[in-house]
Formats: C-alpha cells, structure tokens, sequence
C-alpha cells in the first residue's frame, strides 16, 4: 500500500504486530481450525470478557456450527502491564454447560493463570468436553503448565494492546495489536469519567 494510503499508527504504539487485515485472515483460519475439531456439532463458546470481546464476535462469524454463548469475567490487571496475584472469577457462568462441548476463548495466554482458573471452573462442571483457543500466546511467559487447544499468533513478552486488548480500558477499540510504547504505561494526566 503506498504511504499515503496506509492509515497512520496510534500514536501510542511503539510498533504494530499485526494488522487489522492480518488478524481478520488468521480468525478465518483459525475458525477452519475449530470447525475440523468439531464437525457440525453443537458446541457452548465461553468467553472471557472483556479482553476476548473483539475476538470472540469475529470468530463466531465465521463458523456455521449451532453455538452458544456465554461470558466469564475474571479481574484484570487493573493499571498494570504484568500479571500479580492470583486472578479471581468476579462473574462466572449463567447457562449449564453439563455434557455440552465448550470453547473457552481468551486474548492472551501469558502466565496461564487465567485459563487455568477457568478451566478448572469449566471442568468441574461436567462438561462432555472441554477445548480453549487464545488469539495470541506469550509462550516464554508461562508459569503454570497449560497450552492452549487453538493459538492465532505466538507473540514475545512484550506488553501488547488493541483488538479488544486494554491498558487500563483503554485502546480496546483499536482495530490492529501493537505494543504500547513504554513512556505511555501510565494514566498519569489522564481525564477520569
Ligand atoms: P495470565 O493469567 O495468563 O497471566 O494472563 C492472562 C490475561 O492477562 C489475559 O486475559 C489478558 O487480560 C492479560 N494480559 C496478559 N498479557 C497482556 C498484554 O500483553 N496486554 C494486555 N492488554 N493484556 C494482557
Ligand atoms: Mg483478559
């Protein structure tokens, strides 16, 4: 694209890992992916909210399967760019997924603390089966034994925003991911409301 044509970067990215036209072809494939695993069958999407919004609705557009949707939301990172603590379920489910297929979808695997948690919660719910798909991996990041079933993009352990991904709610609505440019990890200055 020539570079008149090429929409300028947010100003708060240091770089763009991938571009909005980039993440739309890997979802489509990434849907492809699903659908072999589950051939036509019924199966529950559970969505963990609210980093996995942008996501979760594009891929979901993409598979022609009868799906459900439900949403879980765990606590976030607050202003933070690493992972602390533990994290903890602040809603969990509203339908029954007893003897149902389910797809947890998140953003990001990092630490694996998250998907572990919820997993966990997943499973002890009886399900008839239980598979997980993140958009992007830090695999260098993990600190408990987990993988994820279906992984869009492995990334490096660099703190990444847009596409649904936030520093501190903002910049969800971007519509590629970069990284946010380090003097820019902070809301100091920033108009509350
Ligand atoms: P984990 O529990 O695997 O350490 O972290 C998973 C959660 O941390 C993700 O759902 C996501 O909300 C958040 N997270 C991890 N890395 C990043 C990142 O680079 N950018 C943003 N915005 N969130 C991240
Ligand atoms: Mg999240």
């Amino acid at each position: 694209m020539p570079n008149a044509m090429r929409p300028a970067m947010h100003p708060d990215l240091a770089e763009v890992l991938f571009s909005g036209e980039q993440i739309q072809r890997r979802v489509r494939s990434l849907a492809g992916e699903i659908k072999a695993a589950y051939g036509d069958g019924e199966f529950t999407i559970v969505s963990l909210i609210n980093g996995a919004v942008m996501f979760t609705a594009d891929l979901m557009r993409e598979i022609d399967n009868p799906v459900r949707l439900d949403c879980i939301r765990v606590s976030s990172y607050g202003h933070q760019t690493k992972s602390i603590g533990t994290p903890q379920i602040v809603h969990s489910l509203t339908l029954d997924i007893r003897q149902r297929h389910v797809l947890l979808i998140d953003d990001i695997l990092d630490t694996g603390k998250t998907l572990q948690l919820v997993s966990r919660l997943i499973q002890d719910l009886s399900p008839a089966s239980l598979r997980t798909c993140v958009l992007l991996d830090k695999k260098g990041r993990r600190e408990v034994p987990i993988e994820a079933n279906f992984v869009g993009f492995e990334i490096p352990d660099k703190f990444v925003i847009g596409y649904g991904l936030d520093f501190a709610e903002r910049y969800r609505n971007l519509p590629c991911i970069g990284v946010l440019r380090p003097d820019r990890q902070t809301t100091a200055g920033w108009v509350s409301g």
